[in-house]
């Protein structure tokens, strides 16, 4: 077995696709601490900083202190306490829907809703860069996975009338149903989906639409609901599943999903990811509702929403015009920058990551995406922003971006 995995890592190394593990000793800011030097922070989604606010660490403790590290069961078993519940009932006010419901985490929560939602036979149609998590819900599900092509509303409506063609010569069953799935903002690109249109389809084909809000939620829209909202899509539009994640702009850990109390119900019974896993505890669900409270009643004491949301904005439009100037020079792809995502296309794996190691070394820690993460050849230097950042992080940023490149 040691011999067998050797040679496959070697195997890995060889295409420049080994990954290994970088520690973090000091917390997740702006900047922090690798073996014992410090870097300047350009790949967190801690893209407010909530992850080192007072108000959630403080609700972190008191939640230890009056029940406990853990939960002891599943949901279904004894893993329900007041604070889920409570969490629950924040998640479904701040998004203005009927119900909501917590998973562990945003990977667990698209792999329990698609497959707990397309069954057998049914159709899912499903934006190819989508995360990992809900092509995995795809696969799971035993429906036929139609996959269109980034953004591309017209590819989406061909297989959309596809599928109806294919529904009615089908000789099993009529009522085959179709979900369409996409981030909302995609992970690595940092584009936005046409939320409108893609409603639009949904209406015009019946179909039901799971919208995943894991990079919006906090950061994007007047008020922080996400990008449905930032595009004007009601949380009530009665096709609608929603999904996010407070593992991101929310500075903690978990996911949760809303939409009609009839899904939840569902989802109850059927995501295997919700039923079968031991339930968040207090500690976690605590900051969870903190983060909400936080983002949803902007004057909370120990600091105000809008002023965090006002400086990663400001931090996004200066970065997107100096990236936007040194991409043309160099003649690369940038992508992103309507969200706090940016992404500088290089290609080449392993220039890829020749450019995010010499990077590091002068102390910048920008990933370097590579297959199978992204399409291949279109590897990146991915970068994200945090409100935290400085003018001054962003100069060194540019300087050694320009060294480097
Ligand atoms: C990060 C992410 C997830 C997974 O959420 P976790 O809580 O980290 O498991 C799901 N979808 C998208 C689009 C993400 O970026």
């Amino acid at each position: 077995m040691k011999e067998y995995f050797e040679k496959k890592i070697q195997d890995l190394q060889s295409q420049s696709l080994r990954r290994v593990l970088k520690t973090i000793s000091s917390d997740q800011g702006a900047e922090v601490t690798h073996d014992g030097k410090k870097y300047l922070n350009f790949s967190s989604n801690n893209y407010l900083g909530l992850a080192n606010l007072a108000l959630l660490r403080q609700s972190s403790i008191m939640a230890i202190q009056k029940y406990g590290t853990g939960t002891g069961a599943s949901r279904l078993i004894t893993g329900t306490m007041t604070l889920h519940e409570q969490l629950e009932k924040e998640v479904a006010q701040f998004k203005d829907t009927e119900a909501a419901l917590i998973f562990n985490s945003g990977y667990q929560a698209n792999v329990g809703i698609v497959s707990a939602v397309a069954e057998e036979g049914d159709f899912i149609f499903s934006d190819e860069l989508n995360h990992a998590s809900l092509i995995d819900g795809c696969r799971l599900s035993k429906a036929k996975t139609r996959v269109y092509r980034h953004v591309d509303m017209l590819h989406l409506e061909q297989l959309l009338q596809a599928s109806l063609k294919e529904n009615q010569m089908s000789t099993v069953g009529k009522n085959q149903k179709r979900l369409i799935v996409t981030d909302s903002v995609f992970s690595m690109e940092g584009d936005i989906a046409p939320l409108v249109d893609i409603m639009s389809l949904a209406e015009k084909y019946d179909a039901m639409v799971l919208v995943d809000e894991a990079h919006a939620t906090g950061v994007l829209g007047l008020t922080g609901r996400g990008a449905l909202e930032h595009q004007g899509v009601s949380s009530r539009h009665p096709r609608l599943i929603q999904m996010g994640t407070f593992g991101k702009a929310l500075g903690s850990l978990g996911a949760y999903v809303c939409g009609p109390q009839s899904l939840i119900d569902w989802l109850i019974n059927c995501a295997r990811p919700f039923v079968y896993s031991t339930s968040l505890p207090p500690a976690v669900l605590a900051a969870n509702s903190a983060a909400l409270r936080f983002v949803a009643s902007p004057e909370t004491i120990g600091g105000d929403w809008r002023d965090l949301r006002r400086a990663l904005d400001c931090n996004r439009q200066v970065l997107k015009e100096k990236l936007g100037v040194l991409s043309h020079q160099k003649n690369m792809t940038l992508l992103g920058g309507d969200s706090p995502i940016f992404a500088l296309v290089l290609g080449d794996a392993e220039r890829t990551m020749q450019v995010s190691q010499a990077l590091f070394q002068k102390g910048i820690w920008a990933g370097g995406i590579r297959p199978p993460t992204v399409p291949k050849n279109t590897a990146r230097i991915r970068l994200t922003l945090m409100a935290t950042h400085t003018g001054e992080h962003l100069d060194r940023l540019m300087e050694c971006l320009e060294e480097v490149l």
